[in-house]
């Protein structure tokens, strides 16, 4: 960190509620504390403990608010809701507690980020350009999906990404799940708790999964497989009733009755605005430490933009609390180093 930091630590008055949405740009300084980009879970869980911090966070949401759990019907697993939470209720109740304390929130879509600072720069796609001492990139990542007719309109009625959220709506009924992946594995044998049978379909004749969750598979009377086989298209009425199976091979055709697909074909981490700034791995995932921080100081990043393993509203709202837990600590530091630098020249006055 230079000593010429342009450093406004712009902190709150206290934790009045502040309940509108949108910005009043009068009010906002020049340079934010901190910018959280996305509003899924990490996103939320930043900025409520930002806000209680008193830090005054900006969250500008994405196209989406709430990310993934807004396409979410149920969810069963987050702790504290015994009865269960909608997705779109819980994301809501999330955004309610950040603006609560003070959070600040802005319905625009990121398009770029300029990593050199601080400040950094975020450009939006509403015309909007801000800087802040600190970022939070909560982007999350989008399940890559099939891109076949019928895909869309059922949604929530059969079509699924999340095994973990909505299997359990399938008790005893027959699931195609689509992929040869680590995921599609280990979410099959999930589904088998539930449904009565559970049909693989990859598209080739291996599978790329590893040979531990291959063997647990192979010897899961529940599950069978489909090879060399494509989904075309996802048919019923109010909820998923059939699938068209072709077969890459012969070209040949088919329908084939199902209560519901799930699609693990990969996921796709959000990060168009920061690739090549900040390390990835190979698959375009931040990488991030122990504490949240990306390959650039003042950058952190929480949720499924640097996590494509667990992929859990509890884990990463963890994530976003550890997150901005760690930006009130790099915040402050910057405070005392620049507190410091201004008491250096009256010091070396006083002592000349
Ligand atoms: P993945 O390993 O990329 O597998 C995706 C699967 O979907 C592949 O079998 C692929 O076929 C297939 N596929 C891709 N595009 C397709 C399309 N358009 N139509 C039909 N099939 C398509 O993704 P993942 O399973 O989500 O795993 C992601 C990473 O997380 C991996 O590194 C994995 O090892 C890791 N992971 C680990 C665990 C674990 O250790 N228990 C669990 C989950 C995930 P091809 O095989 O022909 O390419």
């Amino acid at each position: 960190m230079t000593g010429k930091l342009n450093l406004n630590l712009n902190l709150g008055a206290g934790v009045e509620p502040m309940l509108e949405s949108g910005i009043d740009s009068a009010a906002r300084p020049d340079v934010e504390n901190v910018i959280i980009l996305g509003s899924g879970p990490a996103g939320w869980a930043g900025a409520i403990y930002t806000a209680r911090a008193n830090l005054r966070p900006l969250l500008i949401t994405g196209n989406e608010i709430g990310g993934q759990i807004a396409t979410t019907t149920e969810v069963e697993n987050y702790p504290g809701f015994p009865d269960g939470v909608t997705g779109p209720e819980l994301s809501e109740r999330m955004q309610a507690q950040a603006e609560r304390f003070g959070a600040t929130v802005e319905l625009d879509f990121v398009t770029a980020v300029d990593v050199n600072g601080p400040p950094f720069t975020v450009e939006t796609a509403n015309g909007k350009r801000y800087r802040a001492n600190a970022l939070i990139i909560t982007t999350g990542a989008s399940p890559r999906k099939l891109g076949v007719p019928g895909e869309d309109r059922l949604i929530g009625r059969g079509v699924s990404y999340c095994a973990t959220c909505d299997g359990f709506f399938f008790r005893n009924r027959q699931l195609v799940v689509v992929g040869g992946g680590d995921s599609s594995l280990q979410e099959s044998l999930f589904l088998t708790k539930f449904a009565s049978k559970v049909t693989i379909v990859h598209r080739r004749d291996q599978l790329r999964a590893g040979p531990a969750l291959q063997r647990r598979a192979d010897a899961n009377p529940k599950i069978e497989y489909i090879w060399n086989t494509v989904v075309t298209n996802v048919s019923g009425e109010n909820k998923v009733e059939a699938v068209t199976l072709k077969n890459v091979q012969t070209g040949e055709e088919r329908q084939f009755p199902t209560d519901g697909v799930f699609v693990y074909i990969g996921h796709l981490p959000n990060n168009a605005p920061i690739a090549g700034k900040l390390a990835m791995d190979e698959h375009g995932y931040l990488i991030t430490d122990k504490l949240m921080r990306t390959s650039v100081p003042g950058i952190f990043a929480a949720g499924e933009i640097q996590d494509s393993r667990f992929r859990q509203v509890a884990t990463s709202t963890g994530q976003g609390v550890a997150a901005a837990m760690e930006v009130e600590k790099y915040l402050a530091e910057m405070e005392d180093h620049a507190y410091l630098q201004r008491q250096e020249p009256a010091l070396d006055r006083a002592t000349a």
